[in-house]
């Protein structure tokens, strides 16, 4: 005799596993994911979900290929979050208009194909401080996909946040997310709370009241963390990437090149800027330094960056860094103030901005 797994619901033919069950007056039996049947000769078959209720079933969406087996404790929640489910309405559309459809499992790999234009610059987003204005982010963590919303109130100097999580809703516990705002002495952060969709208000307000904001933009941070994931990080700790910052320029020494004078270890960049110590400088080359900063120890230069890589995604990353533009901006403003070229004024600019 087959068990309940071969049975179907007569409505939508997909596996009795989703409760109530319910039978009508034609004795066919009809799940929980169809409307309940009305009418007097309508029963809820109990003693059915009693005997299914430690069965196993195929997930419906066993036919677009999902291979999982599932009773009917999980079923509801395996259904709303199965890879293999079919997507609509591409998450994004709000600000997208994208009109992708695809299974679940898919959708990462489309944001990364059609979407790269709404993702997050180095988890920052930079705002207008004179303009209200409503901003969508892309931001990936591993292979999940956020999508942050904020909205800014110039009038009342406000952010409003809202972070979706577009994962399997059992796996929204192991991240979390940040809006983290800052001035030169003080930083505001806000842990805000993953939801599944912009429909309810979910907004958490940030007031920037606190913040002496000068600049004409603001750089909102947003930070998404994969807590299971921090534990295994290898790279270096915040005290020793301290000890590995040329004491002049403050930037993160570089490989291949160190220079010594006589006691403070400087970087390839101090020796163009720093030219009157020209003579007294020896070009040593330290093997420890060069293999730790190897390891994953290159912070970006660009001062209020945190981004930190190894050696070879560094540069890449340098070149497109949103806090270059923000550098080079100074690096500007004092070569007209002088006149001339100075020398690196983005070395001297990362230095203004740090004092
Ligand atoms: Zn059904
Ligand atoms: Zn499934
Ligand atoms: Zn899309
Ligand atoms: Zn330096
Ligand atoms: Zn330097
Ligand atoms: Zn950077």
């Amino acid at each position: 005799m087959a068990g309940p797994s071969v049975l179907k619901c007569s409505r939508c033919n997909h596996p009795l596993s989703y409760f109530p069950i319910y039978q009508n007056g034609n004795n066919e039996l009809i799940c929980g994911r169809c409307p309940q049947p009305r009418g007097a000769n309508c029963v809820r078959v109990t003693c059915y979900e009693v005997l299914a209720f430690k069965q196993e079933f195929p997930c419906r969406f066993a036919p677009e290929g999902c291979k999982e087996n599932i009773g009917p404790e999980i079923a509801p929640q395996h259904e709303r979050n199965c890879p293999f489910r079919k997507i609509n309405k591409c998450p994004t559309a709000l600000f997208t208009q994208c009109s992708w459809e695809g299974k679940a499992v898919d959708f990462t790999l489309h944001c990364f194909d059609d979407h790269k234009e709404h993702f997050a610059r180095n988890n920052s987003l930079e705002l207008s401080l004179f303009e209200s204005g409503e901003y969508y982010k892309i931001v990936p963590c591993g292979k999940e996909i956020f999508i942050v919303r904020i909205r800014f109130d110039a009038l009342q100097n406000v952010l409003f946040s809202t972070a979706v999580f577009c994962g399997h809703e059992a796996n929204s516990g192991k991240f979390t997310c940040e809006v983290i705002v800052e001035d030169e002495a003080k930083t505001l952060e806000l842990t805000l709370p993953l939801v599944r969709n912009f429909d309810s208000v979910h907004d958490t307000k940030l007031e920037l009241h606190s913040l002496e904001l000068t600049a004409p933009h603001i750089v909102v941070k947003i930070e998404i963390a994969d807590k299971s994931q921090e534990k295994k990080k290898s790279l270096p700790s915040e005290q020793v990437l301290a000890y590995l910052r040329c004491p002049i320029c403050k930037c993160l020494m570089r490989t291949p090149m160190l220079f010594y004078l006589g006691g403070p270890t400087l970087c390839r960049d101090c020796n163009q800027c720093l030219q009157y110590f020209n003579g007294r400088m020896i070009n040593v080359q330290n093997f420890g330094l060069h293999n730790l900063i190897k390891l994953g120890a290159n912070r970006c230069k660009f001062y209020g960056c945190d981004f930190v890589a190894n050696e070879g995604d560094i540069v890449d990353h340098e070149n497109n860094c949103l806090f270059k533009e923000r550098i080079d901006a100074w690096a500007l403003r004092i070569r007209t103030l002088f006149g001339r070229a100075v020398g690196p004024e983005r070395v001297i600019a990362n230095r203004l901005l740090d004092f």
